[in-house]
């Protein structure tokens, strides 16, 4: 028998005049991710099919599938003719593979010529996996395992191992958004979360040599490429903020020194999305975390542009972001010690509540729209890819 992979849509189902973009990014984003794989996909309006040209590699792909946004589940069908006898045959060697206690049979049969009605065929197979296999029994309401038969024109399919998807929408059809990445754990875990919405990331780091080092870009570029599981080749724009911070530094009020810093990157950040054509800043801040994600701080940072900033870990608890940071494989890489430009230069009392008028009138102490083109114009961008080999860290 032949194997295929049925991919059921996820919430994309849901968007009826968008269905057409849904399925022709998702078709994208599979073929982006599965390039090394021989495959063919045929699409319709509710579901997908890849057919790989060696079966054995089905285990890889079916892995790669589970992190691509806009699935919600992953079925090995079975291809099997339509002679009853064979058909029933492949049925019970097929549902012989799979543990379960309880069961239903599904039959839908849009060969009207099968001799044998749906309802009565579905009676029949169920009768056969009872007879055959012990220990189990029907269970028509919340079966472990639906025997699923499809009977077409010219074969049938027949449902096999199902795998749960990542659900949420295929990355892009959102648009595209900047994330504010730094080393830490919440950035990841807010760039993950928005590329479940369907947003496409280009990630920007700001750097400050020699304060911060090659290993802390390096730890942010192993992010960037743990991150491209889920997006295959993020784009990571490395902005050098030594200038702007080192002129903080010996200016600005050192309470309200990481307050004017972040304005700094909210500043770029919209540069950034007019460079980049996106639409939305994204960044890992958390209510109450830190001194600058109090709502009076964020109220004062996000004052300095109308860009929608989205703060997908706003309102989880740190257990609950490092939960999903194992999960999606960030975490080790962001607990490694190597230094942020926030850190090195930490003010003792940082405000917690900033006055806008006291950060206006410190920023006028410094030049900084010609810093802030500088920093833009010279930006680095890298493209990076899940593929690239990962250097080990030298300690
Ligand atoms: P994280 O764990 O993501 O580092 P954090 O709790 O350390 O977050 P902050 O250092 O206050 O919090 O940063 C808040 C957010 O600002 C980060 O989640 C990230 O989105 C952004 N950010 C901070 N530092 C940088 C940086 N060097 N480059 C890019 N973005 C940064
Ligand atoms: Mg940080």
């Amino acid at each position: 028998m032949k194997k295929v992979i049925l991919i059921q849509y996820g919430e994309l189902t849901t968007k009826k005049q968008n269905r057409n973009l849904f399925i022709q990014t998702l078709q994208n984003n599979i073929n982006n991710s599965l390039k090394e794989e021989n495959i063919k996909i045929i699409t319709n309006r509710v579901r997908m099919f890849i057919e790989p040209n060696n079966e054995d590699r089905i285990p890889n792909i079916i892995e790669k599938l589970k992190n691509i946004f806009g699935i919600h589940r992953i079925v090995i069908a079975y291809k099997s003719d339509n002679n009853i006898e064979s058909l029933k045959e492949n049925i019970l060697t097929i549902v012989k593979t799979i543990p379960f206690k309880t069961f239903k049979v599904e039959t839908k049969r849009s060969n009207k010529n099968f001799p044998i009605s749906s309802m009565e065929f579905s009676r029949e197979i169920g009768g056969l996996i009872l007879k055959n296999i012990p220990n189990i029994s029907v269970d028509v309401h919340q079966p472990d395992y639906t025997v699923k038969i499809e009977i077409r024109e010219e074969f049938s399919y027949i449902y096999g191992e199902i795998y749960e998807g990542a659900g949420g929408y295929p990355v892009g059809v959102a648009g595209k958004g900047i994330l504010m990445l730094s080393g830490g754990i919440d950035s990841p875990v807010a760039g993950y979360m928005a590329m479940k919405r369907g947003i496409k990331i280009e990630c920007l780091y700001f750097e400050s040599p020699p304060h911060t080092s090659e290993l802390a870009k390096k730890k942010v570029k192993d992010l960037v490429k743990e991150l491209s599981k889920y997006q295959p080749n993020i784009k990571l724009h490395v902005i050098n903020f030594t200038n702007i911070q080192e002129n903080i530094y010996k200016n600005i009020n050192p309470d309200y020194m990481i307050t004017i810093m972040r304005r700094m990157m909210y500043r770029i950040g919209e540069e950034m999305i007019k460079k980049t054509n996106s639409y939305i800043l994204i960044n890992g801040e958390s209510v109450g975390q830190v001194a600058s994600q109090t709502l009076p701080s964020m109220c004062a940072i996000n004052q300095v542009t109308n860009v929608p900033v989205i703060r997908p870990v706003a309102c989880l608890d740190k257990l609950e972001i490092i939960e999903i940071a194992k999960k999606i494989g960030t975490y080790e890489i962001s607990i490694l010690p190597y230094e942020d430009c926030c850190t090195i230069f930490l003010p003792k009392h940082p405000v917690i509540h900033p006055v806008l008028e006291k950060c206006l009138e410190y920023e006028a102490k410094i030049d900084y729209n010609k810093m802030i083109k500088e920093a833009v114009e010279t930006v680095e961008t890298i493209k990076i890819d899940k593929s690239e080999e990962k250097k080990k860290y030298q300690f």
